[in-house]
């Protein structure tokens, strides 16, 4: 049996059961790491020792007879703008080289309480900005569906890692897409939480009011099992929600017994059609038919004012970007460039270390976030930015009384080529028209696999519902996923093509 291939779930059974050891499973998935981490580069960092000293430590106390928590023993990858402690964390910025976070965020805090291995720290666009993980300093991650493509992005080092079998878990965050959007393009699960719902303390932060980390995975299930471990009240966050979860498992359990009758499923005129490869639109269309067969009413939506989403979002986060990332001076935090030539004063080690250590999509960013904050400007950009992100939150809670869900294929296109778009910015900046919507509003949003378009790449259906009810995406997502693998007879990763192992 190839532990790697394994569900969270089915591996929870199974180490519960006694069949396996946390040891076993967590060297099998370092076993994958060493094979394919050549031809893809999903991780920035493996932890070995650390992974295998966590996993040794849950088997003694699973053999002591202690009570564990159900993922307990089932290995991680955690994505590298997650602070972990005595384990760099980088960001995918060479401005953070070197840098060991002396203390955890909270939800590494709790993924160690219940006993999860960290395989280790996953790749990513330089401060999650990208579409591609291109703009990581430490190179490319490669789709394991095809290695000339990307992985999506910002989390592309996350969904490898799960699309290639080297972990069955890993964590992403998602300010604008850069969960599902990877999800989409590689064949798994991606979840951006309710805003609020899981704690950003520990995040290195790209745009505090969009930011939210979720799971990444190969089941609907196992993202409700990781969502419900990570989640929940934060008293070191000010923006995290003091109320519990909604029943995430449960409802992942419900949904995957396939009825969704009396469930209203609102598609987003919107969000498909023009801009679609036809072969994302082909799949969309399909699943909507299985939605409708497993009992859901089918509604059409409008919600008019997300056309201007992505206006309002490439102001809003450049802005609050450009505040966040003023804390890295070369002062406290790795990397520090000295100037050669003349006086080393602080203004001009910030300078010199900043100009060596931000990449060109980060230093872009700055410059639109710092001018649309400007004195003279900040009526003009930011101000109706924020005007705008009220609009869109008032087409959400319209929509929501006329579906329970929202619907709409979760990126455009399939994975493209490496290099195809790093000139491009706009091109690129096109990837997240349908995920941006709902890191605007909070709403939380899903990722669910739903085929292979013509050209034999993967997309994804993305479920949006309303803050607080991230059970809907649940219940909807297992059973649209439950009614794709009756068709397809198999999981849609089973298709993906055998790695060749390179070293
Ligand atoms: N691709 C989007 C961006 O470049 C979203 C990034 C993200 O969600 N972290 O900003």
């Amino acid at each position: 049996m190839d532990l790697t291939r394994l569900s969270a779930a089915a591996l929870s059974e199974k180490l519960t059961a006694g069949e396996v050891t946390s040891v076993e499973v967590t060297q099998a998935h370092l076993d994958r790491i060493d094979a394919v981490e050549g031809a893809v580069h999903a991780f920035l960092h493996v932890s070995d020792d650390v992974a295998l000293a966590t996993a040794a430590d849950v088997d003694a106390r699973r053999a002591a007879g202690q009570s564990l928590h159900p993922l307990a023993g089932v290995p991680i990858a955690v994505k590298d703008v997650v602070v972990t402690e005595g384990m760099p964390t980088t960001a995918g910025s060479k401005i953070l080289e070197g840098w060991v976070p002396p203390y955890d965020a909270t939800l590494v805090e709790r993924l160690k309480a219940a006993g999860l291995p960290i395989l280790g720290k996953t790749n990513m666009d330089e401060f999650a900005m990208g579409s591609s993980t291109e703009h990581s300093a430490y190179g490319n991650t490669h789709n394991p569906w095809d290695l000339e493509r990307i992985p999506g992005g910002s989390g592309g080092g996350s969904a490898a890692a799960v699309a290639a079998f080297e972990a069955p878990l890993a964590i992403g965050t998602d300010t604008g897409g850069s969960i599902r959007q990877p999800g989409a393009v590689t064949g798994t699960v991606g979840v951006k939480p309710t805003y609020g719902s899981v704690s950003r303390y520990g995040l290195i932060a790209m745009a505090s009011s969009l930011d939210q980390a979720g799971p990444v995975t190969r089941t609907v299930l196992d993202s409700a099992l990781l969502h419900e471990l990570i989640g929940g009240h934060d008293a070191r966050d000010s923006t995290s929600i003091d109320e519990p979860l909604p029943a995430l498992v449960d409802a992942a359990r419900q949904g995957a017994l396939g009825d969704l009758t009396g469930v209203r499923v609102g598609v987003v005129t919107e969000l498909s059609g023009d801009g679609y490869q036809a072969g994302v639109s082909a799949r969309f269309a399909e699943s909507l038919e299985l939605l409708e067969k497993a009992g859901a009413t089918l509604v059409e939506v409008s919600c008019p004012n997300f056309r201007y989403a992505l206006g309002a979002y490439y102001l809003i986060m450049p802005s609050e970007a450009s505040s966040n990332l003023a804390k890295f001076d070369g002062m406290r935090f790795g990397l520090r460039v000295e100037p050669t030539d003349g006086p080393v004063t602080a203004e001009r080690v910030m300078s010199a270390t900043r100009g060596a250590g931000f990449g060109d999509e980060v230093k872009r960013r700055i410059i639109l976030g710092t001018y649309a904050l400007s004195a003279g400007y900040y009526d003009a950009y930011y101000g109706s930015a924020q005007k705008v992100r009220t609009l869109i939150q008032r087409d959400f809670d319209a929509a929501f009384t006329q579906a329970d869900v929202l619907v709409s294929p979760t990126a455009p296109t399939t994975a493209f080529k490496l290099g195809e778009k790093l000139d491009d910015p706009l091109a690129m900046y096109l990837n997240d028209i349908a995920t941006i919507p709902a890191n605007l509003a909070g709403v939380p949003g899903i990722s669910v696999p739903n085929g292979l378009s013509d050209d034999g790449l993967p997309v994804g259906f993305q479920i949006l519902a309303p803050a607080k009810a991230d059970d809907r995406l649940y219940r909807v997502g297992a059973a649209l996923e439950a009614a794709l693998e009756n068709v397809w007879g198999a999981p849609l990763l089973a298709q993906a093509p055998e790695l060749e192992i390179a070293r």
